[in-house]
């Protein structure tokens, strides 16, 4: 079946125009500048969409979420998760492995993989989590899926703290990179959470002596501050320099990190040898919000001094941050009461990270084009997705047409299963229209079609 979007203000690669593609199955068959080529009316007109001059974008790939299932679906699961991503124009995720049972190993991997086949109402993928055994199975190293590092505290065994461990993965992903030349144009990154736990264990002591046993989230961004930040991914990026293995460090916090990042490409690749992610809460809020939002806002790393996200929007518009994320990462707001102690750290995002986005362009903050950049064609030259991430002939049909229009944020519109948005109040200027999951219409004016379900991505250079 053909499906014809025409009349759209597409941005791909660089360049902003008007147009249209034509869908053929679940691919994009053709991109054009203009009118819609003559030769297309012959469809029938419900196949024709106008976009009435929407911004007709690649869907979003947004590479760090956590959906919470296995184990934790009383805050989140795939099924709301991923509707919520729809609502939101993302069409492909990267779920994190500190569920319950953690994805530490192959077999838990394999499991996760069937449930995103059978819930996951967008196409999917799932981390498997360093721990300090990583890499001593064969299979596991042969395996070729995106590994999630924690250098920073807060996951239970998923904590890699011995230095010998650390050392070991990175060697491995380096020598993956070298072993045969499928690889070595481009090796996966080892994606780190990088925070410093010496650090953070000894300013929580200080705090609680200073403050009481549960300090105000206001003393979150002192607990886990800049240096807790730089110590872990100065760390990573040494021995990222020393093995020749790829680094990317999520949710770069702090202005001090961004002299970590490498403009070099790496070996055996077009990609710099050490890249950064810069999530949303950390671009749109700053320590003055802990007074308004309170632990809405709490979340690892801390949102931190408005001298950091400003250094982290220049970053971004810059290039030298390389991509946007969510780190969506649902809590109940029960479990949001308390402080720096007591709150869970984490907040849901997916629904609102391309409008939020929009806004940041809106106020001049970065360039349009940018904004697909970071969200759609770098995520996916970053992890080798394969015909995704570009409005291009042949790729998979995931696209999302969003359109200018002023909307107040309530509770109701808010699709994941927690139920809250630290967004609740705001107004906002853009509205997703529809989304296409390989060239079907998933999302539909506030309609999801619950029959359809994601494919798993697949990574170019790796399965
Ligand atoms: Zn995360």
């Amino acid at each position: 079946m053909k499906t014809l979007i025409y009349n759209a203000e597409i941005v791909n690669e660089g360049r902003r125009f008007h147009g249209g593609l034509l869908i053929d199955g679940d691919r994009i068959a053709e991109v054009f500048e203009g009118d819609a080529p003559a030769s297309h009316a012959a469809l029938c007109p419900q196949n024709c969409i106008n976009a009435g001059n929407a911004l007709l974008l690649p869907g979003i790939i947004d590479t760090h979420v956590h959906f919470r299932e296995p184990g934790l679906t009383h805050k989140a699961d795939i099924a709301h998760e991923s509707r919520a991503a729809l609502a939101g124009g993302v069409t492909s995720t990267m779920d994190m492995p500190n569920v319950n049972p953690p994805t530490t190993t192959l077999e838990r991997w394999q499991e996760r993989m069937a449930l995103g086949a059978q819930q996951s109402r967008v196409n999917y993928a799932y981390y498997l989590g360093a721990t300090n055994g990583s890499g001593e199975r064969e299979e596991e190293r042969e395996a070729r899926i995106p590994l999630k590092l924690f250098m920073g505290s807060s996951t239970g065994n998923m904590l890699v703290d011995n230095p010998d461990t650390l050392r070991r993965l990175f060697h491995m992903s380096a020598c993956h990179a070298n072993s045969n030349t499928a690889h070595a144009a481009a090796p996966f990154p080892i994606v780190a959470h990088c925070e410093d736990t010496p650090r953070i264990s000894e300013r929580m002591a200080e705090a609680k002596a200073r403050w009481g046993e549960d300090p105000d989230v206001e003393h979150h961004p002192w607990i886990r501050d800049a240096e807790a930040c730089f110590r872990s991914s100065s760390l990573a990026a040494e021995l990222a320099r020393e093995t020749g293995a790829r680094l990317h460090i999520a949710h770069i916090s702090t202005e001090r990190e961004l002299s970590l990042l490498s403009e070099e490409a790496s070996p055996g690749s077009r990609l710099p040898h050490i890249t950064g992610e810069v999530c949303i809460a950390h671009l749109l809020f700053c320590d003055e919000d802990y007074k308004r939002l309170g632990t809405r806002i709490k979340c690892n790393p801390a949102v931190k001094s408005r001298q950091d996200r400003d250094a982290l929007r220049h970053a971004l518009a810059d290039g030298r941050l390389l991509t946007v994320a969510t780190d969506h990462a649902p809590h109940l707001l029960s479990e949001k009461q308390g402080g720096c102690v007591r709150a869970a750290s984490g907040m849901p995002m997916v629904q609102f990270s391309l409008v939020s986005m929009l806004g940041l362009v809106d106020e001049g903050i970065l360039p349009i084009e940018r904004v697909v950049d970071a969200m759609c064609h770098q995520p996916a030259r970053l992890f080798g997705i394969k015909g995704r991430g570009y409005l291009r002939p042949g790729y998979k049909a995931d696209l999302v047409l969003v359109k200018p229009e002023e909307w107040t944020l309530r509770r109701e519109d808010i699709l994941s299963k927690c139920g809250w948005s630290p967004l609740e109040g705001c107004v906002l200027h853009w509205r997703v229209q529809q989304t296409f999951v390989n060239g079907r219409l998933a999302y539909d004016h506030g309609h999801i079609n619950d029959n359809l379900r994601g494919e798993a991505l697949a990574f170019e250079y790796c399965f």
